[in-house]
């Protein structure tokens, strides 16, 4: 049985109007004005490109980085003038950023350390916490002894040994290459279940993001573009940067009217919900992603209820599981649909240059605002 297992009562953490300008005239938006609500216990993911404010947002809660305004609570406290250290943040940095002149106990101790905790007390704890990550026993190992992998659970064990309150990951698992990387994305659901830690965990990679988390804020430009759970991020984004940040996407240019959504001579039905949040728009985008566009046999008819797209087909290209088509609608606009790779649909795929129908679900089509 892992040793660290009694739980402290998680805290929400509550930030408004978080504002950090860099470059002589503060052109560069770092954070521009972030709002940001965590549960408390939860595990919420900041996704975004590179150089989109996710590491200035962590830097900002941990206290290492003072934003030029804004106010920030853990629970009922107003921490914006507190000192990292007495913030009560576990840590976990990309690059490890571990002690190479300490051993394993010492670099996990070192918190404990810093708040006088010492001997046996101190003991007991860095092995309950190595442990916990499943390195028991590798308390006296030099740390340049350890393969990256295990360099990230000392890393891990450092920041969860004094128990905060709240524990803050920096993409944590970049380093390690595709098939540790997922073993470690589930140790660490599963560590943050076993020790209900509220958790911000920072990536660029979506797949990460939508396996791991409970909640995931996409950031762009130093602001939150939607903050929503996996699903309802990937089945109803809110703008085109969302839509097309996470999995794949065709963008339809369309004119809006009596529940339809129209492009040229074409016009397809919208669920009532498509237009959520957006209002009557007059114009806007169709999103689909691949996976809902359905290649019709030829002849064959499409499911009542269904929306048809005629197409020409650009090219198909296969992909092992599945295989893509690539088509372009009259007026040029791109659209992509996915089908799986069996032997028979290979057989039977349109040439490039081809006329075909592509059907889809109107609960599958989302409008998004023109912008
Ligand atoms: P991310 O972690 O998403 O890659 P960062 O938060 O590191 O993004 O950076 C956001 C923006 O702020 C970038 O344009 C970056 O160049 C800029 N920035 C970050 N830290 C500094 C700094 N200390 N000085 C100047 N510009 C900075
Ligand atoms: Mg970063």
């Amino acid at each position: 049985m892992p040793a660290v297992t009694e739980r402290r009562t998680a805290v929400p953490i509550t930030a408004r109007g978080l504002r950090k300008r860099y470059g002589r005239g503060g052109e560069v938006r770092a954070l521009d004005d972030v709002d940001l609500d965590v549960r408390a216990g939860e595990f919420l993911t900041l996704l975004g490109p590179s150089g989109s404010g996710k590491t200035t947002l962590l830097m900002v809660l941990a206290g290492f980085t003072r934003p030029d305004q804004g106010s920030l609570r853990f629970g009922s406290d107003e921490v914006i003038r507190l000192a990292p250290h007495k913030r009560d943040i576990g840590m976990v940095f990309q690059n490890y950023a571990l002690f190479p002149h300490m051993d394993v106990a010492g670099n996990v101790g070192y918190p404990l350390a810093l708040r006088g905790v010492k001997g046996a007390e101190q003991a007991r704890r860095v092995a309950a916490a190595l442990e916990t990550v499943q390195l028991a026993g590798y308390g006296a190992r030099r740390v340049d002894e350890l393969s990256g992998g295990q360099k990230q659970r000392v890393a891990l064990a450092r920041a969860i040994v004094f128990e905060p309150r709240i524990v803050l990951m920096d993409e944590p698992l970049s380093a390690l290459d595709k098939q540790l990387r997922e073993r470690m994305q589930i140790e660490l659901r599963r560590l943050h279940e076993q020790l209900g830690t509220t958790t911000i965990y920072v990536t660029h990679d979506q797949r990460e993001a939508l396996t791991m988390s409970d909640r995931i804020a996409v950031i762009h430009h130093g602001r939150i573009q939607q903050l929503d759970a996996p699903q309802a991020l990937y089945e109803r984004p809110l703008n085109r940067f969302v839509a097309e940040f996470i999995g794949e996407s065709s963008l339809v240019p369309v004119q809006v009217a009596g529940g339809h959504a129209q492009c040229g001579e074409q016009a397809w039905a919208l669920a009532a919900d498509a237009m959520q949040g957006v209002g009557a728009m007059a114009r806007g985008w169709l999103m689909l992603r691949p996976e809902h566009l359905r290649l019709l046999p030829a002849g064959a008819d499409a499911t009542a209820g269904d929306n048809v797209m005629h197409a020409r087909v650009q090219a198909t290209v296969y992909q092992g599981e599945s295989y893509l088509l690539q088509a372009a609608l009259p007026d040029g606009t791109p659209v992509a649909a996915r089908g799986t790779a069996s032997a028979g649909a290979m057989r039977n795929l349109p040439v490039a240059g081809s006329e075909v129908r592509l059907a889809f679900d109107r609960a599958d089509a989302v409008l998004l605002p023109p912008e």
